[in-house]
Order: structure tokens, then C-alpha cells, then sequence
């Protein structure tokens, strides 16, 4: 369903059954598995491949462009899946709350980024 700006929105986690990489099966049933809902969108912020939103009411939401790769989907995804365990809230678990000023952004991206890379080499070897 398109909303007023032409935004179509689809559950990942309902379009699984179609899915035959195995990573990212994986990789979406992890968020959901921790109440975060995975959002496939046909339009995104420009030059953002995915966005991890927590809403104010406490929703998770991880929104990626509906049109990556396989590759680029599954280090998307790790990388937002990142952010929502590392980054989601007052207690987070990231050394970066001790960064000040314009290094704070570079510090939660490159534990992000560092995150995601290690989930993904796991998974590799698993699945
Ligand atoms: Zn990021």
C-alpha cells in the first residue's frame, strides 16, 4: 500500500518464504526476534540505503530500500541491526557516549560499521 507520497512499505519478515539467502533470512529474523520490524521501502532519505528509527512511543524500526543487492541488503541490514543493539537507548553498550563534538557520529558509524562485519563473518560461517 503507497501512502500520500507515494511510499510503499513492505514486512521483510512476510516476504521470507520467497528469500533463498539464507544470511539475510537470518539477519531479519534476529531483528525481529529482538521486536525490531524490518521494512523494505520503495523510497528512502536520499543517499541512505537503510535507517534504524525508534520511534517516541519505543517502536524499532530498521527501513531499507527495497532495490540493494544481495550484498549491499545484508551489510545494510547488519549495519542498522548494529545500531539498534548498540545505539537504541539510555543504557546503551557503545564507548562512543564518551566521544564530544563531531567525532560522536564517526565513532557510533565505525562501531557500527565494526559490529556488522563481525555478525556478517559469523553468520557466513553458520549459514
Ligand atoms: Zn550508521
Amino acid at each position: 500500500m503507497a501512502n500520500e507520497n507515494g511510499i510503499i512499505l513492505r514486512d521483510a519478515i512476510d516476504l521470507l518464504a520467497k528469500e533463498n539467502d539464507p544470511i539475510w533470512i537470518k539477519l531479519v529474523q534476529l531483528a525481529e526476534n529482538r521486536g525490531i520490524r524490518v521494512l523494505l521501502a520503495n523510497k528512502i532519505a536520499k543517499n541512505t540505503t537503510g535507517l534504524y528509527i525508534r520511534t517516541k512511543d519505543g517502536r524499532k524500526i530498521i527501513a531499507l530500500k527495497d532495490s540493494l543487492v544481495s550484498n549491499e541488503r545484508r551489510e545494510t541490514m547488519a549495519h542498522e541491526l548494529a545500531h539498534a543493539v548498540l545505539h537504541s537507548g539510555k543504557k546503551d553498550y557503545n564507548i562512543c557516549l564518551y566521544f564530544e563534538g563531531g567525532k560522536y557520529w564517526e565513532c557510533l558509524e565505525n562501531e557500527a560499521n565494526n559490529f556488522a562485519r563481525r555478525l556478517l563473518r559469523f553468520l557466513d560461517r553458520r549459514y
